[in-house]
């Protein structure tokens, strides 16, 4: 074993609990700690974990970071008093705290069969998605980069219009749908699922195959409640929006039909009623979710997910699009300030003989232009900032089941927050969960709360041209995350859940304070990033030919969960390009 090797080994032995540690074989974890290490896409943060390891594993790092002796060479109670001290000192010491706390946990709760909660059984993968994906064509009218919500109701559209259509998806066509954990983070999510901002205080999750989020998405289908907002501000038309609406939920069979309620939904249900709260439950594009449905953020199945791949990249297929996957572009291609075509990683191009529509999410649509030259792009990033509280509860049904959203409490929707409830997987939830504790007690149930925040993060690139995110929740986001942990706590009491906990570091059951990676922050959400660039059609402001299609268009953060927009503003800058082509 090298040092790096015996480094993540004492690492995981000390994050594990001792009844824990003694489940799993080390050796063989530290191999697979390695492993999720060097998978990580995004060069920038894999380098910097590396990094640490390193300065972990010698005398002189461990001195710089307040500590004495190679962390391997320590005894397990001060290996554990070493990352108890970090969890809450400096800036540095937790960003290192936080690294070294999750590689250890996915890897051991998303791999390990002998630590899967009683109620946890992954699904049997099935065939993927019924959707010929074609090479890269010369050229076409438009090309469509990113394959999700926004950029695959643009492709039908203007397939449906008669043009050529040429579909860029940086991700994969899975060959599988319901993996498991750690293959579905991996193949289906953005950076590996290993994606957060730069501090690592926020994680961030997004789709990276094809269909994008709507492949991993919850099914949560809300109608945006900022409509006559974004029509006063920033010139969207409310009713044109609301028709395109109508629409989309029709291609996406949305529907109000009741769904099972796992242990999260119930709780929260139960929660609501007892306290008399508004709860209602969610539409949603399943069919025939009922029964047999299990969490299903790492690709539908049974086919009831209504996703892209199902409904509109199919539309845009049969009318004659090209979909290439393993494509991601690096930049746009202009002549003076018209966009004729797009330059993939490895150098092939594609031309764009009338447009390009830059659809690839709020985090890599401002790095995709930014990488093409654009300037004053990449601020006004809103996260719908997202933490969670959990309980435990003696009824006999798991969270680890089921639709994973099903009902919503909008008590406080007028005040930013909306409460809901997360898919649950060992990995993942041990990886977020306080430390030290016993992370998958039977019976646990968890909340989140989603924040209408205010635009505070900014895309920028780093010096190989890979997004960077950067995000500090500004007062009154805060004050919004603090007011839905003490509700979500409230709520956790009304059910009669016990042992109710944040996701305070060190844990806790009070609200606490926001402080960077002193507390788990997510965000499924993310949008704006590219609004200040756009006309209120999506055309990008100097150029011709040039527009956008995806959340990033979102004038302001929405509250509430987005897909339904996504595909609306989409639809309606696409409409656009039809008209005036
Ligand atoms: C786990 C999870 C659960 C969610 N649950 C819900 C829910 O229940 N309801 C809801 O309304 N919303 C939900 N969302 C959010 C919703 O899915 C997204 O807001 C929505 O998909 C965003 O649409 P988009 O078009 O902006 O980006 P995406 O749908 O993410 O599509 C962007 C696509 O572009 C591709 N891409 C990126 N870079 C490049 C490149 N350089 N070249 C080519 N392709 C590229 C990506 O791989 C991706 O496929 C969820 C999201 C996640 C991650």
């Amino acid at each position: 074993m090298n040092a790096i090797e015996q480094t993540l080994r004492a690492v995981a032995e000390a994050v594990l609990s001792d009844r824990d540690a003694a489940k799993v074989d080390l050796d063989a974890l530290a191999d697979r700690m390695a492993q999720i290490a060097d998978a990580n896409p995004n060069i920038g943060p894999r380098t910097r974990l590396k990094r640490l390891l390193k300065l972990i594993s010698s005398r002189l790092g461990m001195a710089l970071l307040g500590a004495y002796g190679p962390f391997a060479s320590q005894p397990l109670s001060a290996r554990r008093q070493t990352l108890m001290r970090w969890s809450t000192g400096r800036p540095l010491q937790r960003t290192a705290f936080q690294a070294l706390k999750r590689l250890a946990l996915f890897a051991a709760y998303g791999c390990e069969p002998s630590l899967w909660p009683i109620g946890y059984e992954p699904l049997e993968p099935s065939a993927g998605f019924d959707l010929e994906t074609s090479d890269l064509p010369s050229e076409a009218d438009f090309i469509v980069v990113g394959s999700g919500a926004g950029g695959s109701v643009a492709a039908a559209a203007l397939a449906q219009a008669g043009f050529d259509v040429c579909v860029l998806e940086s991700g994969i066509n899975p060959r599988q749908l319901g993996l498991n954990e750690a293959d579905g983070f991996h193949q289906l999510f953005l950076g590996g699922g290993a994606l957060t901002t730069r501090d690592l205080s926020v994680s961030i999750l997004a789709g990276g195959a094809l269909g994008g989020g709507t492949t991993v998405n919850w099914l949560t289908c809300y109608r945006p409640p900022t409509l006559d907002q974004w029509e006063r501000d920033s010139g969207l038309p409310k009713r044109k929006i609301e028709e395109q609406i109508e629409r989309i939920e029709s291609r996406l069979e949305v529907n109000d039909n009741p769904v099972e309620l796992n242990l999260s939904n119930l709780a929260l249900q139960r929660g609501c009623q007892n306290l008399g709260w508004s709860v209602h439950r969610l539409r949603r594009n399943g069919t025939n979710c009922a029964d047999r449905c299990a969490p299903c953020t790492f690709g539908c199945p049974y086919g009831a997910k209504q996703s892209a791949p199902l409904t509109y990249l199919k539309d845009a297929c049969a009318h004659g699009a090209k979909i290439v996957c393993d494509a991601p572009a690096k930049r746009i291609l202009f002549n003076r300030d018209r966009a004729t075509g797009v330059e993939l990683s490895n150098g092939e191009q594609v031309m764009a003989r009338r447009g390009v529509v830059i659809a690839c999410g709020a985090i890599e649509s401002p790095a995709l232009l930014l990488r093409s030259g654009l300037r004053g792009i990449g601020a006004n990033l809103s996260l719908h900032v997202t933490t969670a509280t959990f309980a435990q509860y003696d009824d006999p049904v798991s969270a680890f089941w089921g639709a994973p959203q099903a009902v919503a409490c909008d008590q406080f929707l007028d005040e930013g927050i909306l409460i809901e409830t997360p898919a649950l997987y060992p990995g993942f939830a041990a990886a977020a969960f306080p430390w030290p504790g016993d992370p998958l007690e039977p019976g646990l149930a968890v909340f989140l709360s989603i924040i209408a925040d205010a635009g505070e993060g900014r895309i920028t690139l780093d010096r190989h041209g890979q997004a960077v995110i950067d995000y500090r929740p500004g007062t009154r986001t805060s004050e919004r995350l603090l007011k839905g942990i003490e509700e979500m706590i409230r709520l956790h009491e009304a059910a009669g859940g016990r042992n109710i906990r944040t996701l305070h570091q060190p844990p806790t059951d009070r609200p606490g304070k926001i402080v960077p990676n002193r507390i788990g922050l997510f965000s499924a959400h993310q949008m704006g990033s590219c609004s200040r660039a756009v006309d209120a059609l999506g055309r990008a402001k100097g150029k011709d030919g040039l527009f956008i299609a995806d959340a990033s268009l979102f004038p302001t953060s929405l509250g509430v969960n987005p897909m339904i927009t996504v595909m609306a503003l989409a639809a309606y800058v696409a409409e656009d390009i039809v008209a005036s082509s």
